[in-house]
């Protein structure tokens, strides 16, 4: 079977409704092989679901709540998410592990909320440069995974690997390192279940951009992209998008 071709644009707490119409009307007449999926800050949700209805591109949360309702102020369910039209949804992502101190224990935890929401989780992981250094990576990368692994829908995911020293750096992963640490990914997650590994969607995130895409996208086992940054220029984007493999 095929795997899954994605590109997956993480707007962070940018963007307006500008860019959502601008964003919206370049993908309309772009040409695009992979699946493409929005993640703009919540209040913008709505606007992107109408907007992009006609067109092939869905729409994500970047962040769900690990309560389902009740008095949490500020807080956003994976089901909201599912009601405005959100198909995937963004979890574990390093800035939510480093800025709002969210652990494996809390990660799984959305993960399962947002999976019987009926929204495909897009589990963030990576290693900081430090724990690179120590040459700790795929025990990090691993660790990370099997918190959530042993209680998962496989076919309501998506991994990201994105090492947290290339994310908003402008430092990119080379292929080779990308790839080395997608393959162990993919290893490690058939000692789960081999059928959900061999057809797993990886993604690469870390600073891509319309000049590294192409030869990141090129490795055997990266499927697409995560992006940050140049998810914000619909030039950018839209060369990302067209550099995955079809
Ligand atoms: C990200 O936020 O997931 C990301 C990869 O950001 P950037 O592309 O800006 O490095």
């Amino acid at each position: 079977m095929m795997r899954q071709s994605l590109v997956i644009a993480n707007w962070k707490l940018n963007g307006n409704l500008k860019l959502v119409d601008d964003m919206v009307s370049a993908l309309a007449s772009a040409r695009c092989s992979a699946d493409v999926v929005i993640c703009p800050p919540a209040p913008y949700l709505a606007a992107l679901e109408t907007a992009t209805q006609r067109l092939n591109i869905e729409v994500g949360g970047q962040n769900c709540s690990v309560y389902s309702n009740g008095a949490y102020t500020g807080e956003i369910a994976a089901e909201m998410l599912a009601e405005v039209g959100c198909k995937y949804v963004l979890l574990g992502h390093s800035e939510r592990r480093a800025l709002f101190a969210e652990d494996d224990t809390l990660i799984a935890k959305k993960v399962q909320l947002a999976q019987q929401a009926g929204l495909t989780a897009v589990l963030c992981v990576g290693e900081t440069l430090q724990q690179r250094e120590a040459g700790k990576t795929l025990d990090v990368v691993k660790a990370q995974l099997s918190a959530v692994l042993n209680d998962v829908d496989f076919n309501r995911l998506v991994v990201a690997y994105e090492p947290v020293w290339a994310i908003g750096t402008g430092e990119t992963a080379t292929p080779e390192q990308a790839q080395e640490v997608h393959a162990a990914i993919r290893q490690y997650v058939a000692t789960f279940n081999t059928d959900a590994a061999s057809k797993l969607a990886l993604l690469y995130g870390g600073s891509v951009k319309p000049e590294n895409a192409e030869i990141l996208f090129a490795q055997d086992d990266i499927d697409g992209g995560l992006i940050g940054g140049a998810s914000l220029n619909t030039d950018q984007f839209l060369a990302i998008c067209s550099a995955v493999k079809g």
